[in-house]
């Protein structure tokens, strides 16, 4: 399978932002992929990089098989750079020898230079401002540096706001959805649990408690409430008691477990799949009929997971999350 269909494949929300920005010619010059082991950020980069220098394209995306994109693939393209962070911390200095030599004519036809770190949240701040600084100047106007994260909430809101983001949606879901639907639970309990969890033991343990069962309900109130009425759907999260609630430890929970249960619906929605559940049927042809920006919404709901694993405050978060999906639908 060639990385362009399995990113379709795997990724088919990145898949699709992606191509639109290589239609359009709209491409970020920093972009930090965020995504657990094995859910393809790397393959995803490595296209994206085949994709800005293939001489042999036919459509978006690379051919994945003329000699630059072969090079790209072996690591062995004059003017790609990779760094592995992974199992060592990515310096200042490393950083700085590549733009040295980047700042040498291109040594490829296309000149395009491109920067791929893999293990970012491991490279020293130094190093990473250092980085997007140069990207930021004149001479850095074709060049592109692609981030790879396990851990975005390592890398620093001041690195962070300069890229582009994209979410990597965990890939390891499906056999946790299995074993819960083995074990006796319905489609769309298996369905929630596999999204906040990979691990079959701890879906169980989730799926007793009592923060789950509010999550679950309001999920179930707020999709529908949102798309007939975005504002008043802020009630419904003001009536679960997420927002001034006295729990607090638990409300986290419920938010947390809220936001992944969004964020699938979202992506299912924006990959156009139809899952065999008739009320996941209904709704999400209630969403498409309406033509809501999915897309849009998701990024939303991605933003506030993020800032949900930083801060602390639920209350303000959870007004946070009814507002800002709000504002996309105005
Ligand atoms: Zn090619």
């Amino acid at each position: 399978m060639t990385r362009q269909e399995n990113l379709k494949m795997q990724q088919p929300v990145i898949y699709q932002l992606l191509q639109a920005q290589l239609r359009d010619n709209r491409r970020s010059h920093a972009y930090l992929f965020s995504g657990s082991r094995g859910s393809g950020t790397k393959d995803a980069a490595i296209l994206l990089a085949q994709s800005l220098v293939c001489q042999n394209k036919t459509g978006v995306f690379a051919c994945e098989t003329c000699s630059a994109c072969q090079r790209i693939a072996n690591g062995s393209y004059g003017d790609l750079m990779v760094l592995d962070g992974r199992e060592q911390s990515i310096k200042k200095a490393q950083i700085q020898n590549v733009q040295n030599q980047f700042n040498k004519t291109a040594l490829e036809s296309s000149g395009e230079k491109i920067y791929i770190l893999d293990g970012a949240e491991n490279a020293t701040d130094e190093a990473l401002n250092s980085l997007l600084k140069f990207l930021e100047e004149p001479a850095g106007m074709k060049t592109t540096a692609i981030l790879l994260t396990q851990a975005l909430d390592k890398i620093l809101p001041t690195i962070r706001s300069r890229c582009q983001i994209f979410y990597f949606n965990s890939t390891r879901r499906q056999p946790c959805f299995e074993a819960c639907q083995s074990a006796g639970l319905n489609f769309g309990d298996s369905w929630l649990l596999s999204q906040s969890t990979s691990d079959v033991e701890e879906a169980m343990e989730i799926s007793q408690s009592s923060a789950y069962t509010r999550a679950r309900e309001a999920f179930i109130k707020w999709i529908p409430g949102f798309v007939e009425n975005p504002w008043q759907a802020a009630l419904i999260l003001q009536n679960e008691g997420l927002t001034r609630g006295k729990n607090r430890e638990e409300n986290r929970q419920v938010l947390t477990l809220l936001l992944s249960f969004c964020a699938s619906f979202f992506r299912v929605l924006c990959a156009n799949r139809d899952l065999q559940d008739d009320w996941w049927r209904q709704q999400q042809a209630i969403y498409r009929q309406k033509q809501l920006p999915a897309q849009k919404l998701l990024q939303v709901v991605l933003e506030i997971q993020d800032q949900n694993n930083r801060v602390a405050n639920t209350d303000l978060l959870a007004d946070q999350f009814a507002y800002r999906m709000w504002e996309v639908t105005q």
